[in-house]
Protein backbone atom coordinates (compact mmCIF):
# COMPACT_ATOMS: atom_id res chain seq x y z
CA UNK A 1 0.00 0.00 0.00
CA UNK A 2 2.91 2.28 0.35
CA UNK A 3 2.87 2.96 -3.28
CA UNK A 4 -0.64 3.77 -3.60
CA UNK A 5 -0.34 7.41 -4.31
CA UNK A 6 3.40 8.03 -3.77
CA UNK A 7 4.57 11.48 -5.36
CA UNK A 8 8.16 10.71 -5.55
CA UNK A 9 8.41 8.69 -8.25
CA UNK A 10 6.37 11.19 -10.52
CA UNK A 11 8.11 13.52 -13.52
CA UNK A 12 8.07 17.09 -13.77
CA UNK A 13 4.95 17.65 -15.95
CA UNK A 14 1.29 18.45 -16.11
CA UNK A 15 0.45 15.43 -14.37
CA UNK A 16 2.80 15.57 -11.70
CA UNK A 17 1.20 17.79 -9.85
CA UNK A 18 -1.56 15.98 -8.56
CA UNK A 19 -3.82 15.93 -5.83
CA UNK A 20 -4.85 19.21 -6.99
CA UNK A 21 -7.36 17.86 -9.80
CA UNK A 22 -8.44 21.05 -11.71
CA UNK A 23 -11.71 21.08 -13.38
CA UNK A 24 -12.14 20.50 -17.28
CA UNK A 25 -13.46 23.39 -19.14
CA UNK A 26 -17.54 24.02 -19.45
CA UNK A 27 -17.31 21.91 -22.94
CA UNK A 28 -15.61 19.26 -21.27
CA UNK A 29 -17.94 18.92 -17.94
CA UNK A 30 -21.27 18.98 -20.43
CA UNK A 31 -19.81 16.86 -22.81
CA UNK A 32 -18.59 14.21 -19.69
CA UNK A 33 -22.22 14.76 -18.32
CA UNK A 34 -23.80 14.46 -21.93
CA UNK A 35 -21.70 10.88 -21.99
CA UNK A 36 -22.87 9.29 -18.43
CA UNK A 37 -26.45 10.78 -18.33
CA UNK A 38 -27.63 10.30 -21.81
CA UNK A 39 -27.08 6.93 -22.13
CA UNK A 40 -28.39 6.50 -18.56
CA UNK A 41 -31.91 8.02 -19.27
CA UNK A 42 -32.02 5.30 -22.09
CA UNK A 43 -31.48 2.24 -20.03
CA UNK A 44 -34.56 4.05 -17.87
CA UNK A 45 -36.85 4.32 -20.29
CA UNK A 46 -36.03 1.03 -21.83
CA UNK A 47 -36.41 -0.65 -18.25
CA UNK A 48 -40.02 0.94 -18.10
CA UNK A 49 -41.03 0.30 -21.61
CA UNK A 50 -39.46 -3.80 -21.16
CA UNK A 51 -42.49 -3.59 -18.56
CA UNK A 52 -45.59 -4.80 -20.86
CA UNK A 53 -43.97 -4.49 -23.95
CA UNK A 54 -40.93 -6.48 -23.79
CA UNK A 55 -38.58 -6.57 -26.70
CA UNK A 56 -38.04 -7.46 -30.26
CA UNK A 57 -35.58 -9.63 -32.18
CA UNK A 58 -34.55 -7.16 -33.89
CA UNK A 59 -33.81 -4.90 -31.30
CA UNK A 60 -32.05 -7.55 -29.20
CA UNK A 61 -30.02 -8.74 -31.79
CA UNK A 62 -28.98 -5.41 -33.34
CA UNK A 63 -28.17 -4.46 -29.67
CA UNK A 64 -25.91 -7.72 -28.99
CA UNK A 65 -24.10 -7.49 -32.44
CA UNK A 66 -23.53 -3.71 -31.53
CA UNK A 67 -22.07 -4.38 -28.28
CA UNK A 68 -19.67 -6.84 -29.07
CA UNK A 69 -18.79 -4.98 -32.65
CA UNK A 70 -17.63 -1.89 -30.60
CA UNK A 71 -16.69 -3.51 -27.50
CA UNK A 72 -13.83 -5.85 -29.90
CA UNK A 73 -13.25 -2.52 -31.25
CA UNK A 74 -11.85 -1.64 -27.39
CA UNK A 75 -10.48 -4.63 -26.32
CA UNK A 76 -9.01 -5.57 -29.12
CA UNK A 77 -8.07 -2.42 -30.93
CA UNK A 78 -7.72 0.27 -28.55
CA UNK A 79 -6.43 -0.86 -25.65
CA UNK A 80 -4.14 -4.67 -26.76
CA UNK A 81 -3.52 -3.27 -30.21
CA UNK A 82 -3.02 0.52 -30.00
CA UNK A 83 -2.24 1.05 -26.55
CA UNK A 84 -0.22 -2.39 -25.73
CA UNK A 85 0.93 -3.61 -29.63
CA UNK A 86 0.28 -6.92 -28.87
CA UNK A 87 0.03 -7.78 -32.21
CA UNK A 88 1.01 -5.83 -35.82
CA UNK A 89 -2.19 -5.97 -37.37
CA UNK A 90 -2.71 -5.65 -41.43
CA UNK A 91 -4.01 -2.63 -42.59
CA UNK A 92 -7.49 -3.09 -43.10
CA UNK A 93 -7.81 -4.53 -39.91
CA UNK A 94 -6.27 -2.11 -37.87
CA UNK A 95 -8.69 0.65 -39.90
CA UNK A 96 -11.32 -1.64 -38.87
CA UNK A 97 -10.88 -1.48 -35.14
CA UNK A 98 -10.13 1.73 -35.03
CA UNK A 99 -13.06 2.87 -36.05
CA UNK A 100 -15.20 0.04 -33.96
CA UNK A 101 -13.36 1.18 -31.23
CA UNK A 102 -14.37 4.76 -31.78
CA UNK A 103 -17.69 3.67 -31.91
CA UNK A 104 -17.84 2.55 -28.57
CA UNK A 105 -18.58 6.42 -27.65
CA UNK A 106 -15.60 6.69 -25.25
CA UNK A 107 -13.81 9.45 -26.79
CA UNK A 108 -11.41 9.60 -29.61
CA UNK A 109 -8.82 6.84 -30.44
CA UNK A 110 -5.58 9.57 -29.40
CA UNK A 111 -7.24 10.27 -26.36
CA UNK A 112 -8.50 7.09 -24.94
CA UNK A 113 -4.53 5.60 -25.50
CA UNK A 114 -2.71 8.41 -24.09
CA UNK A 115 -4.78 8.14 -21.32
CA UNK A 116 -4.51 4.10 -20.90
CA UNK A 117 -0.58 4.52 -21.35
CA UNK A 118 -0.43 7.29 -18.79
CA UNK A 119 -2.65 4.70 -16.35
CA UNK A 120 -0.56 1.99 -16.73
CA UNK A 121 2.78 4.34 -16.15
CA UNK A 122 1.65 5.75 -12.82
CA UNK A 123 -1.27 3.02 -12.15
CA UNK A 124 -2.83 3.51 -8.26
CA UNK A 125 0.61 6.44 -7.64
CA UNK A 126 0.35 10.12 -8.41
CA UNK A 127 -0.32 11.03 -12.28
CA UNK A 128 -2.84 8.01 -12.64
CA UNK A 129 -5.81 9.99 -14.33
CA UNK A 130 -8.15 7.31 -12.93
CA UNK A 131 -7.28 5.23 -9.76
CA UNK A 132 -9.96 4.36 -7.03
CA UNK A 133 -7.18 4.80 -4.54
CA UNK A 134 -6.70 8.84 -5.44
CA UNK A 135 -8.01 9.75 -1.90
CA UNK A 136 -6.32 7.51 0.17
CA UNK A 137 -8.12 4.52 2.36
CA UNK A 138 -11.46 4.89 4.50
CA UNK A 139 -15.06 4.17 3.44
CA UNK A 140 -15.65 7.59 2.26
CA UNK A 141 -12.25 8.42 0.51
CA UNK A 142 -12.50 4.89 -1.36
CA UNK A 143 -16.35 5.40 -1.88
CA UNK A 144 -15.49 9.14 -3.48
CA UNK A 145 -12.37 7.10 -5.29
CA UNK A 146 -14.57 4.49 -6.70
CA UNK A 147 -16.66 7.12 -8.58
CA UNK A 148 -13.40 9.04 -9.52
CA UNK A 149 -11.90 5.98 -11.14
CA UNK A 150 -15.30 5.30 -13.06
CA UNK A 151 -16.31 7.92 -14.34
CA UNK A 152 -15.38 11.24 -12.16
CA UNK A 153 -12.25 11.46 -14.30
CA UNK A 154 -14.03 12.61 -17.19
CA UNK A 155 -15.07 15.77 -15.49
CA UNK A 156 -11.05 16.82 -15.10
CA UNK A 157 -8.19 18.39 -16.72
CA UNK A 158 -6.32 14.99 -17.74
CA UNK A 159 -3.52 16.34 -20.19
CA UNK A 160 -1.76 13.72 -21.75
CA UNK A 161 0.61 15.47 -24.23
CA UNK A 162 0.04 13.15 -27.56
CA UNK A 163 3.46 13.87 -28.47
CA UNK A 164 4.64 12.61 -25.39
CA UNK A 165 2.08 9.29 -24.76
CA UNK A 166 1.15 8.03 -28.12
CA UNK A 167 4.31 9.53 -30.64
CA UNK A 168 3.73 5.52 -32.38
CA UNK A 169 0.05 6.73 -33.25
CA UNK A 170 0.36 10.23 -34.51
CA UNK A 171 2.92 8.34 -37.31
CA UNK A 172 -0.07 7.17 -38.89
CA UNK A 173 -1.98 8.54 -41.44
CA UNK A 174 -4.98 6.40 -41.09
CA UNK A 175 -5.22 6.98 -37.57
CA UNK A 176 -4.68 10.40 -37.54
CA UNK A 177 -8.16 10.39 -39.63
CA UNK A 178 -10.04 7.70 -37.18
CA UNK A 179 -9.04 9.99 -34.21
CA UNK A 180 -9.62 13.23 -35.63
CA UNK A 181 -13.35 11.97 -37.13
CA UNK A 182 -14.49 10.52 -33.81
CA UNK A 183 -17.38 12.52 -33.76
CA UNK A 184 -18.42 11.15 -36.74
CA UNK A 185 -17.97 7.41 -35.66
CA UNK A 186 -19.68 8.05 -32.42
CA UNK A 187 -23.07 9.70 -34.50
CA UNK A 188 -22.82 6.82 -36.61
CA UNK A 189 -22.78 4.08 -34.21
CA UNK A 190 -26.28 5.62 -32.93
CA UNK A 191 -27.45 6.30 -36.76
CA UNK A 192 -27.13 3.20 -38.06
CA UNK A 193 -29.18 1.17 -35.15
CA UNK A 194 -32.19 3.88 -36.05
CA UNK A 195 -31.73 2.92 -39.58
CA UNK A 196 -31.67 -0.77 -39.62
CA UNK A 197 -34.78 -0.34 -37.39
CA UNK A 198 -36.83 2.32 -39.60
CA UNK A 199 -35.57 0.10 -42.53
CA UNK A 200 -36.59 -3.34 -41.45
CA UNK A 201 -39.92 -2.05 -39.85
CA UNK A 202 -40.82 0.82 -42.01
CA UNK A 203 -41.91 2.51 -39.14
CA UNK A 204 -40.40 6.07 -37.04
CA UNK A 205 -41.26 3.72 -33.78
CA UNK A 206 -39.13 0.48 -34.91
CA UNK A 207 -36.69 2.89 -35.38
CA UNK A 208 -36.40 4.71 -32.78
CA UNK A 209 -36.76 1.52 -30.67
CA UNK A 210 -33.59 0.30 -32.46
CA UNK A 211 -31.97 3.57 -31.51
CA UNK A 212 -33.18 3.09 -27.57
CA UNK A 213 -31.85 -0.52 -27.15
CA UNK A 214 -28.90 -0.92 -29.67
CA UNK A 215 -28.40 3.12 -29.17
CA UNK A 216 -28.60 4.21 -25.65
CA UNK A 217 -28.84 0.54 -23.89
CA UNK A 218 -26.01 -0.86 -25.44
CA UNK A 219 -23.88 2.19 -25.26
CA UNK A 220 -24.41 2.91 -21.45
CA UNK A 221 -23.94 -0.91 -20.97
CA UNK A 222 -20.29 -1.27 -22.44
CA UNK A 223 -19.78 2.00 -21.26
CA UNK A 224 -19.94 0.82 -17.67
CA UNK A 225 -18.13 -2.26 -18.13
CA UNK A 226 -15.39 -0.86 -19.32
CA UNK A 227 -15.25 1.82 -16.80
CA UNK A 228 -15.73 -0.67 -14.30
CA UNK A 229 -12.72 -1.83 -15.03
CA UNK A 230 -10.90 0.96 -14.18
CA UNK A 231 -12.91 1.42 -10.97
CA UNK A 232 -13.66 -2.07 -9.50
CA UNK A 233 -11.01 -3.88 -10.89
CA UNK A 234 -8.32 -1.52 -8.98
CA UNK A 235 -9.73 -1.95 -5.99
CA UNK A 236 -11.95 -5.17 -5.75
CA UNK A 237 -11.03 -9.16 -6.60
CA UNK A 238 -8.25 -11.17 -6.64
CA UNK A 239 -4.54 -10.55 -7.11
CA UNK A 240 -2.69 -13.73 -8.10
CA UNK A 241 0.60 -11.48 -9.68
CA UNK A 242 2.87 -9.15 -8.14
CA UNK A 243 2.14 -5.61 -9.15
CA UNK A 244 3.04 -2.51 -8.25
CA UNK A 245 -0.31 -1.53 -7.91
CA UNK A 246 -3.69 -2.33 -6.65
CA UNK A 247 -5.30 -3.97 -10.37
CA UNK A 248 -7.24 -6.83 -9.47
CA UNK A 249 -8.89 -9.85 -11.53
CA UNK A 250 -12.45 -9.49 -11.46
CA UNK A 251 -13.84 -13.04 -13.02
CA UNK A 252 -17.70 -11.31 -12.96
CA UNK A 253 -17.05 -8.79 -15.75
CA UNK A 254 -14.85 -11.24 -17.56
CA UNK A 255 -17.48 -12.14 -20.27
CA UNK A 256 -18.69 -8.93 -20.80
CA UNK A 257 -15.19 -7.01 -21.27
CA UNK A 258 -14.28 -9.99 -23.60
CA UNK A 259 -11.55 -10.91 -21.09
CA UNK A 260 -10.39 -7.40 -20.22
CA UNK A 261 -11.46 -7.64 -16.30
CA UNK A 262 -8.19 -10.20 -15.89
CA UNK A 263 -6.85 -7.06 -15.10
CA UNK A 264 -4.10 -7.91 -12.52
CA UNK A 265 -2.34 -10.22 -14.69
CA UNK A 266 -2.71 -7.71 -17.20
CA UNK A 267 -0.66 -4.93 -15.09
CA UNK A 268 1.82 -7.51 -14.45
CA UNK A 269 2.23 -8.30 -17.86
CA UNK A 270 0.41 -5.66 -19.67
CA UNK A 271 2.11 -6.47 -23.47
CA UNK A 272 0.45 -9.51 -23.89
CA UNK A 273 -2.62 -10.88 -26.05
CA UNK A 274 -4.41 -12.73 -23.75
CA UNK A 275 -5.25 -11.27 -20.30
CA UNK A 276 -7.11 -14.15 -18.75
CA UNK A 277 -3.90 -15.88 -18.67
CA UNK A 278 -4.97 -19.23 -16.96
CA UNK A 279 -7.12 -21.96 -19.51
CA UNK A 280 -10.28 -21.52 -17.43
CA UNK A 281 -10.12 -17.69 -17.68
CA UNK A 282 -12.52 -16.37 -20.11
CA UNK A 283 -11.02 -13.98 -22.52
CA UNK A 284 -13.04 -13.99 -26.16
CA UNK A 285 -11.06 -10.99 -26.93
CA UNK A 286 -8.07 -13.34 -26.94
CA UNK A 287 -9.46 -16.17 -29.05
CA UNK A 288 -10.67 -13.78 -31.51
CA UNK A 289 -6.85 -12.30 -32.19
CA UNK A 290 -6.16 -16.37 -32.35
CA UNK A 291 -8.68 -15.91 -35.13
CA UNK A 292 -7.16 -12.72 -36.65
CA UNK A 293 -3.25 -14.76 -36.37
CA UNK A 294 -4.68 -17.71 -38.19
CA UNK A 295 -6.27 -15.41 -40.92
CA UNK A 296 -2.97 -14.05 -41.20
CA UNK A 297 -4.07 -10.66 -40.38
CA UNK A 298 -2.62 -10.45 -37.04
CA UNK A 299 1.73 -11.14 -36.92
CA UNK A 300 3.93 -11.06 -33.57
CA UNK A 301 1.38 -11.88 -31.31
CA UNK A 302 2.47 -11.57 -27.91
CA UNK A 303 1.18 -15.39 -26.21
CA UNK A 304 1.51 -15.48 -22.85
CA UNK A 305 4.63 -18.66 -22.08
CA UNK A 306 4.27 -20.40 -18.82
CA UNK A 307 7.96 -20.03 -17.50
CA UNK A 308 8.01 -16.28 -18.12
CA UNK A 309 4.20 -15.73 -16.32
CA UNK A 310 5.32 -17.94 -13.40
CA UNK A 311 8.01 -15.79 -12.89
CA UNK A 312 5.66 -12.88 -10.73
CA UNK A 313 3.02 -15.15 -9.62
CA UNK A 314 2.51 -15.33 -5.86
CA UNK A 315 2.78 -18.09 -3.97
ZN1 LIG B 1 -5.54 -0.72 -14.61
ZN1 LIG C 1 -3.95 -1.83 -20.39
Amino acid sequence: MQEILDRRSVPDGPEGDPAQLQAGGLVQQLSAAALICLPLGGVIYAGVRLWGHGIGWLDLGLAVGMYFFTGYGLAVGFHRMFTHASFRPARALKITLAIAGSMAIEGSLFTWVAQHRRHHAYADRVGDPHSPWRYGTGVWPQFKGLWHAHAGWFFVANPSEPERWIPDLLDDKDLRFVSRTAALWSVLSLLLPFLVGLAVTRTLIGGMLALLWAGAVRVAVLHHVTWGVNSFAHMFGSRPYRTRDRSANVALLSVLSFGDSWHNAHHAYPALARHGVDRWQIDSAAVLIHWFERLGWAEDVKWPQASKIAARRLA
